[in-house]
């Protein structure tokens, strides 16, 4: 069994490696095996010595994903650099948060380009080569807030539906061509994504008490998933959002 889970030979992008849920997939996957493309606006110096700790192959790319542009470059560098692309795990994202009523187009539209957008055309980008290939593994990262609405995040709330959705329709289309497209909800995870809901304390009091597990997430705790995801282990999985989420949406 331990073979299905194995990514030895693979090369895994990453975005928003740097830090938080991004750092430990990227980590998770090179323990099981892979090398690490990591892209992002900040370099994931942490990142990369650790996966060259791990004995794998470790390389920053710089890219500001908030807009399109970024895409066809990044692409192309990583395949000049490691010659293939076998993983891809969408990760980059931000929130805004202000009541809907008072929610500006700035935070709508800086959120729908980097946690949508963006996303929608590194897949397509990497999808491309991936099916020339004939194989390939696409991970998006979506949030409850793709089950559920939320409360003064509508643009995040938007893109993660969004992100749900096109999760769906790319395994639809490219199921048959040997590409498998999942996503992974995360629940409530310890990072700079969180940090004003941790530092409220009537707000982090509530989410404490909704999961059942009893505890945020750590970054760490998404990397089962995401090997999982990335493995043959999967290759029957297609278009689905695995939960990774302490019971969260069990309650
Ligand atoms: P985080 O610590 O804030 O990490 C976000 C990552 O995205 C960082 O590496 C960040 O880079 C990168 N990023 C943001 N904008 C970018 C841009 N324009 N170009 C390139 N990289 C960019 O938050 P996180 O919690 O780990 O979030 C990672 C993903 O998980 C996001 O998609 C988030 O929506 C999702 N998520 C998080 C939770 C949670 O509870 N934490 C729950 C559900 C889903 P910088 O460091 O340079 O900003």
């Amino acid at each position: 069994m331990a073979g299905l889970f194995d990514l030895s030979g693979k090369v895994a992008l990453v975005t928003g490696a740097n830090t938080g849920i991004g750092q430990g997939i990227a980590i998770a996957l090179a323990e099981a095996g892979a090398d690490i493309a990591a892209a992002g606006r900040s370099a994931a110096d942490e990142t990369v010595g650790k996966v060259r700790e791990l004995g794998r192959k470790g390389e920053n790319f710089a890219a500001d994903l908030s807009s399109v542009g970024a895409v066809q470059p990044l692409v192309d560098a990583v395949l000049a650099e490691f010659g293939r692309i076998d993983i891809l795990v969408n990760n980059a994202g931000i929130i805004r948060r202000a009541d809907a009523v008072d929610f500006t187009e700035e935070d709508w539209d800086a959120v729908m380009d980097t946690n949508l957008k963006t996303l929608f055309f590194l897949c397509q980008s990497v999808g491309r080569h991936m099916i020339a290939r004939g194989s390939g593994k696409i991970i998006n990262i979506a949030s409850m807030l793709t089950f559920q609405g939320g409360i003064r995040v509508p643009s995040y709330t938007a893109s993660k539906s969004g992100v749900g959705g096109l999760t769906k329709l790319l395994a639809n289309e490219w199921a048959a061509k040997g590409i498998q497209v999942n996503a992974i909800a995360p629940g409530y995870i310890a990072t700079n994504n969180t940090a004003a809901l941790q530092g409220d304390e009537t707000r982090n009091r509530q989410i404490m008490e909704r999961i059942p597990a009893g505890r945020w997430g750590d970054p760490g705790d998404l990397g089962g998933a995401a090997v999982f995801l990335a493995s043959s282990a999967s290759d029957y999985v297609q278009g689905h959002i695995l939960a990774v989420d302490g019971g969260w949406l069990a309650r």
